[in-house]
Parts: C-alpha cells; sequence; structure tokens
C-alpha cells in the first residue's frame, strides 16, 4: 500500500476533532511505514533528527490510539507495540514464539463472541474493545 502524504493524515486527525501537528503527522508516518507492530524505541529509531522524547512519543500514541486511529497490540514483547489502523480497521495476529515474525489476519469474531460473553457475564453489562494473538510456531521454524 502507498504510503498516504502528510495531506491525508492531517484530514485523518481532523476528522477526530484533533491538530495536525507536526508530531501527530510524524507518529502516523512512521507507523505507516513500519508496517507491522513497533515499539517505542522502534519508532524512536526510524525518526529522522530524533526530536522527539519518549514521554512526548508516548502521550502523542495515546492521543492518536483514543482517536482510533492507532491500536496498542500485545505480543508478549514485555512492551506496548502500536500499530496504524489501516482505513479505519483493526486486524489481528499470528505471532512465531520462536523467531518472531507476525502475520495478520482479518477475520475478526468480535460479534458472535460479544453475544456469547455477555449472555454468561454476570459483571459486564457492555464490552467495547477485545485483543486477539495467537501464538504458535511458523513454517519456518517447524
Ligand atoms: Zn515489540
Ligand atoms: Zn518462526
Ligand atoms: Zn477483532
Amino acid at each position: 500500500m502507498a504510503e498516504k502524504g502528510n495531506t491525508a493524515y492531517a484530514s485523518l486527525l481532523r476528522e477526530r476533532g484533533l491538530k495536525a501537528t507536526p508530531q501527530r503527522l510524524q507518529l502516523l508516518a512512521l507507523l505507516s511505514r513500519a508496517k507491522r507492530p513497533v515499539s517505542i524505541p522502534e519508532l524512536q529509531a526510524g525518526a529522522e533528527g530524533g526530536g522527539m522524547d519518549t514521554a512526548t512519543f508516548y502521550r502523542g500514541l495515546e492521543t492518536l490510539t483514543a482517536a482510533t486511529l492507532v491500536r496498542k497490540v500485545d505480543l508478549r514483547h514485555g512492551h506496548t507495540d502500536y500499530e496504524l489502523m489501516e482505513n479505519g480497521k483493526h486486524h489481528h495476529h499470528l505471532v512465531c514464539t520462536i523467531c518472531g515474525h507476525i502475520e495478520k489476519f482479518t477475520w475478526c469474531p468480535d460479534n458472535k463472541l460479544r453475544k456469547q460473553i455477555l449472555k454468561q457475564t454476570k459483571g459486564f453489562t457492555g464490552l467495547d474493545d477485545h485483543s486477539l494473538e495467537f501464538f504458535g510456531v511458523c513454517k519456518k521454524c517447524a
């Protein structure tokens, strides 16, 4: 997929009521370039000229996550990874526990699963979001 220009990211931010600051635009461009979930240190390494410190990265990513432009992913790396939501759609991951290879899968059981869970829970009346990652061994490592 071609990388979106700053204009496209700027309008995405504005659609969500956010100012298109250079920092937010940079974060979106870095995440788009990564094409996979990445950690803050990985994002910092890809940033030209540095500039942003860890706290700034963190705050920026929190804002973009709250605006549903970015999604947090737990790949069992001991840190949070961040991934761009392409066209507003989320996906899930298969992770190789040996080499770390990541594969995306777009099928999401959310609707069916949510109904089942809400039927069974006594403590919740609604559910907003979910994470779904699978861990196994890839073809190369098998
Ligand atoms: Zn990671
Ligand atoms: Zn592997
Ligand atoms: Zn899902």
